[in-house]
């Protein structure tokens, strides 16, 4: 097997592209997919100072690095969501990479800060830890990329992320959800601030082995509560799809992207967006979750 790109010995096939390349070509490769992305969908350039969400695994850490080696003006953000050790073990990660390669890096711990606690929330609202540990993760981070002039929140997606996510709202028609997903979210209030995926073309094992090529350390484990999600069984049936027809993922979510999306624009549309009566930030109903979320353990604090 002989590298696409420079005929010597290949060390990695990818065959929904029918190519194999070795390694130093396999991160041209990479970085190029990245670079192209972020063209493609104009999520922003090298005057634009972004917020790059991370949270130790391979996919944001394989994020990170290729930005920066890019030169973009990137500032790293981690939020410690009090998920026991492994919140704990992710931090240390995360500023360890920092740290070494002196980036810049803000850490936020919902506990610390705020007095948040996804477990005590998810039993008093009767809501998964997911669904309480999302709300808490979009809302800061739009905070944080707002309060400090950022033009981008970047998030590490990557293609099996999309195509699951596509598949479970196809499965069941989230006309919603369907309308909103895409590489690059624009800004459709001045203080929602436009959020981007430029490694929405690049599969898991593309972003495993750009982090290991490059030494980069990152944290093996999955957060505890991602065991049994929809999206984890997802991803098995679009991998055996993928197996038997490569380029299955590509083509799910590329088609979709090209002609699928723009039939449930108008149901975007009609969201009402106003500003939250306690801090100001966007939100649909009259106070937004976080708040709320602060109200609930304070309260319970105090009893
Ligand atoms: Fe949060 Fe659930 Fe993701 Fe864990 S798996 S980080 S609880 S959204
Ligand atoms: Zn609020």
């Amino acid at each position: 097997m002989k590298c696409v790109r420079c005929k010597q010995k290949a060390k990695i096939l990818l065959k929904r592209h029918n190519a194999a390349f070795c390694n130093e070509c396999f991160l041209y490769y990479y970085r190029n997919q990245v670079t192209k992305n972020i063209r493609k969908y104009k999520m922003f350039d090298k005057k634009d100072k972004i917020l790059a969400v991370i949270s130790g695994g391979k996919d944001s850490m394989a994020l990170w690095d290729v930005l920066v080696k890019e030169g973009y003006n990137v500032v790293a953000m981690y939020i410690n969501l009090g998920i026991g050790e492994y919140s704990n073990r992710s931090q240390k990660v995360v500023e360890s990479f920092a740290s070494k390669n002196n980036l810049p890096l803000i850490v936020k711990d919902i506990k610390k800060e705020f007095g948040l606690d996804i477990y005590k929330l998810s039993k008093t609202l009767k809501r998964s830890p997911c669904s309480i540990c999302g709300s808490i993760k979009r809302y800061l981070f739009n905070k944080v990329a707002y309060d400090g002039g950022f033009s981008a929140v970047a998030t590490g997606h990557n293609l099996d992320d999309e195509a699951a996510t596509l598949l479970g709202n196809v499965l069941s028609w989230e006309e919603g959800y369907l309308a909103r997903q895409a590489p690059v979210l624009p800004q459709t209030h001045p203080k929602l601030i436009k959020k981007v995926k430029p490694l929405y073309t690049l599969t898991e094992r593309e972003n495993l082995y750009y982090v290991l090529l490059n030494k980069i350390e990152f944290l093996h484990e999955e957060c505890p509560h991602s065991v049994g999600a929809r999206s984890i069984l997802f991803k098995e049936v679009l991998n055996k799809l993928e197996e038997e027809s490569p380029g299955t993922k590509q083509r799910f979510l590329n088609g979709f992207l090209e002609k699928g999306r723009r039939h449930f624009q108008d149901v975007s549309e009609k969201l009402e967006l106003r500003e939250c009566k306690t801090c100001g930030q966007v939100t649909t109903v009259e106070e937004c979750s976080f708040c709320r979320f602060v109200k609930i353990c304070n309260q319970q604090q105090e009893t």
